[in-house]
């Protein structure tokens, strides 16, 4: 936990509080200074991913139309709240900005704002602690990883057969396009366009996967058949979670290995670009579901990939990382092959 006394007033005045992005540290943007010319011109500094976070349910809900409570935990408060931190040597304090209400956006109101603060310090007769942030992940361990030139699903050079491969798997370019930002790429791995998807995490873009179009796949020099995915070498695939900013607000979060399952699937899906999560994807499934509930969907194909799931869905119970795993077996397929509202009946079942 990051920030206990925090974590205890919240308690105090709201009672239930979940945790969200459990240890997770604040990433800060802007602020360094290296000479005294960037000095003089010094950009604010300003977060860009506010770590751990107290869920509690928002009490302004009721005051903004259409006026019901809330009862989904909707007001985020960040453990950097009204608390020093230590960064680049300097200290900080963000007042009372890291919160928000995801519902109806309630802290846009000043009132609001002043309103929760006070409520806040009351409970903690005006204590103030001191958190050295030294391990806030600087944005410079991430790779970047360049975006390969494209044109947009829906512009009218798109050939007509990728928007008939499309319709086989029963989706459309402008659903792909807006809901996914997928994109038709020229990538160095293919030597046709391929359905290239940008891969966003905690807002902001790391990385690409792209989709072969068709079953006709090209080879390498040699004739072995090129995979029908491919992922940039520098992605760091095992610290990725396609889609979890969406899915991070959904209960039960659903589970699919690839970004196709997850596109079925809709937003409360997370893929994890593999059949078995690696020890930081299940860090990050916990900080997102670990209080409420998981439905993982293995490929049927693939008996290993259910035996898999099975196997961490206890693992990952038994160890409390998580409290509730479901395991939901399809017919037959990957979830890739099944209309969204067929894969929700499914779903629906196995809760
Ligand atoms: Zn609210």
């Amino acid at each position: 936990m990051k920030n206990d006394l925090l974590y205890n007033q919240l308690r105090s005045v709201f009672g239930n509080v979940l945790v969200a992005s459990k240890d997770s540290s604040i990433v800060i943007e802007g602020g360094v200074c290296t000479s005294v010319s960037t000095k003089l011109n010094k950009k604010p500094y300003a977060i860009r991913s506010y770590g751990e976070q107290y869920r509690v349910n928002c009490p302004f809900c009721v005051t903004m139309p259409p006026y019901t409570p809330d009862t989904g935990h909707h007001l985020w408060i960040s453990y950097v709240y009204n608390t020093d931190i230590v960064y680049n040597g300097e200290v900080i304090n963000f007042g009372w900005a890291p919160a928000k209400c995801y519902r109806r956006d309630c802290l846009s109101k000043l009132s609001n704002k002043k309103e929760l603060f006070t409520l806040i310090q009351q409970a903690g007769k005006n204590q103030t602690i001191t958190i050295s942030d030294e391990d806030t992940v600087d944005k410079n361990e991430i790779p970047e990883i360049p975006f390969p030139p494209y044109i947009a699903l829906t512009d009218s050079a798109v050939p007509a057969y990728v928007h008939e491969y499309l319709e086989k798997r029963g989706v459309t370019a402008a659903e792909l396009q807006k809901d996914w930002g997928a994109v038709l790429g020229f990538t160095d791995f293919y030597k046709n366009p391929a359905l290239v998807f940008p891969i966003y995490q905690r807002n902001a873009y790391v990385s690409w996967q792209a989709r072969y179009i068709g079953d006709n796949i090209e080879t390498f020099k040699d004739g072995t058949p090129k995979p029908k995915y491919y992922i940039p070498k520098n992605s760091k695939k095992s610290w990725m979670l396609y889609n979890m900013d969406r899915a991070k607000y959904h209960s039960p979060g659903v589970l699919v290995e690839g970004i196709f399952d997850c596109i079925k699937v809709g937003e409360a899906g997370v893929a994890m670009f593999g059949k078995k999560p690696s020890e930081y994807q299940c860090r990050i499934l916990s900080s997102l579901f670990g209080n409420s509930t998981l439905v993982w969907i293995p490929d049927e194909n693939d008996p290993d990939s259910v035996l898999t799931a099975t196997q961490t869905a206890e693992q990952l119970m038994r160890s409390k990382l998580m409290r509730d795993v479901r395991v939901v077996r399809l017919p037959y397929g990957d979830p890739g092959t099944f209309k969204r509202s067929e894969l929700w009946e499914i779903i629906k079942s196995g809760l």
